[in-house]
């Protein structure tokens, strides 16, 4: 394992997507709201721009940064854009795979995006290449764009709801054609979408902290199994199905989306800092300090030192400038991984009894790393509390926990794992005590129950089980 893998051992989300309608240099709105959900991936982005039916497009490996400078976005005129920052699980890494895709059509040129994972991909590949198809890309996200070109339709959202309905899985899509934007989300609600005005035109995004930056004013979330169409007659909503849930990924609250945006209404850093509360009144622990993992896990440890009145401390440093491009380390630095990304406040916890607050546990090994880093520099004692459940499934919706055998709570008790990792307590916060925090009946929770609320096909569950998924 090189020193990247040890420093990348946390989950990951596939994407973000943004959209914009009717706003001038809609390209420059993009990279901006591109640049705010960069949290949701960093393996390459795009954006497609759209001017009186011409579509221009820029993407490539890296960080919007990296990807994006004034020439090349000089060179994405036009109202219209749609943007996407890609993490590579499904169908792996490489150009091909980074997204807007842009597909010239006799129907019609429209451009893509996609967040999420696809269920069926692979039975609609076979039945899509079998009538002729051809794939650019290993990406899933290319099936619902080959499902729309097959219909010869005179409306394009006729061709897009019946494409929708064929399409098993977690998604949120953005379409752009020539004079519409069309933003989607899956019936059963995993992956989030809203919608935000600016200047008399909209913008879409998949995380609402990207609306701040360009001064959006948010009015809406896209709802499960709804088509949402802005064009010059403003919104238009479509149902492409009946059957609507609102299994929100548990993970977007715990994890991945940004501690100021709002998912479905309910602010994330309000919800770490509730789960960190009910984490200590679930299980109360005398101790010193508390600490949080940065970033993810100091609203929790806010939270949880505000409820059991113990001192919040900042016992953890990140290291920002620990990128994907750190040089490849001999044996011995390799070990030092998580102290190049984290450092620990000696002075701070020295003979100090730690309450640790984590966000989750994925594999084990991060977390065994920093409680002997903590020891190293003297605590008393190390008491982890993870504002998360046992993970003990996979994810199939777009997120890399994707075989049982990288789970560490998939094969071991809490007491096993807390032995593996060397802390002298160790608990995990309830099911129901997210449903508290996010102030809601229905979310996602496969990856803490296995109860998934999909169908999983075949070709999944085959993959699986030889470890290549
Ligand atoms: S299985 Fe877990 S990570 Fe995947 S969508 Fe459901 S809650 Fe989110």
């Amino acid at each position: 394992m090189n020193l990247n893998d040890i420093l990348d051992q946390e989950l990951h989300e596939e994407c973000g997507v943004f959209g914009v309608y009717g706003v001038s240099n809609a390209a420059e709105v993009t990279y901006y709201g591109l640049h705010s959900l960069q949290h949701r991936g960093q393996e390459g982005c795009g954006i497609v721009s759209c001017k009186q039916g011409q579509f221009n497009r820029v993407k490539g490996l890296g960080l919007v940064t990296e990807v994006f400078n004034d020439t090349n976005l000089n060179s994405l005129i036009g109202d219209m854009a749609i943007g996407h920052v890609r993490y590579s699980t499904a169908g792996g890494g490489g150009i091909d795979n980074v997204q807007p895709f842009l597909f010239r059509h006799h129907t019609g040129n429209f451009a893509l995006a996609h967040n999420g994972n696809l269920v069926n991909s692979n039975e609609l590949k076979k039945y899509l290449e079998e009538r002729g198809s051809i794939f650019q890309s290993t990406s899933d996200s290319e099936v619902l764009a080959h499902l729309i070109k097959k219909d010869k339709r005179a409306h394009r959202i006729d061709a897009i709801l019946d494409a929708l309905q064929m399409i098993e899985g977690a998604f949120a899509f953005v379409i752009m054609s020539k004079d519409k934007l069309y933003a989607c989300r899956d019936k059963y609600g995993l992956r989030p979408l809203s919608i935000g005005k600016l200047n008399g035109g909209y913008v879409v995004s998949s995380e609402t902290c990207a609306f701040e930056v360009i001064n959006a004013r948010f009015i809406r979330d896209v709802q499960p199994g709804e088509v949402v169409v802005i064009d010059e007659n403003g919104i238009t909503s479509y149902d492409y199905s009946k059957y609507k849930r609102y299994h929100m990924c548990a993970m977007e609250y715990i994890y991945f989306s940004r501690p100021d945006s709002d998912v479905e209404g309910r602010n994330v850093h309000s919800f770490r800092k509730e789960s960190g509360k009910i984490l200590y009144r679930e299980r109360p622990t005398e101790a010193d300090i508390v600490i949080g993992v940065p970033d993810s896990s100091l609203s929790a440890a806010i939270g949880y030192a505000e409820e059991s009145k113990i001192p919040y401390e900042m016992g953890l440093i990140k290291n920002k400038y620990v990128g994907r491009t750190f040089i490849q380390p001999s044996q011995n630095m390799r070990e030092k991984g998580v102290r190049m990304k984290l450092s620990a406040v000696s002075s701070i916890i020295k003979d100090k009894r730690i309450i640790l607050i984590d966000d989750s546990i994925v594999r084990g090994t991060t977390c065994k790393r920093i409680v002997s880093l903590l020891k190293e520099v003297g605590a008393k004692e190390v008491h982890v509390r993870i504002a998360s459940p046992q993970i003990t499934n996979p994810c199939f919706y777009g997120v890399d926990t994707s075989t049982y055998d990288e789970l560490i709570s998939a094969h071991k008790s809490a007491e096993e794992v807390r032995k593996m990792i060397g802390a002298d307590s160790l608990y995990f916060l309830s099911k129901e005590a997210l449903f508290e925090a996010a102030k809601r009946e229905d979310l996602c929770l496969a990856c803490f129950t296995g109860k998934y609320p999909t169908a999983l096909y075949q070709s999944i569950k085959d993959a699986n089980k030889d470890g290549k998924f």
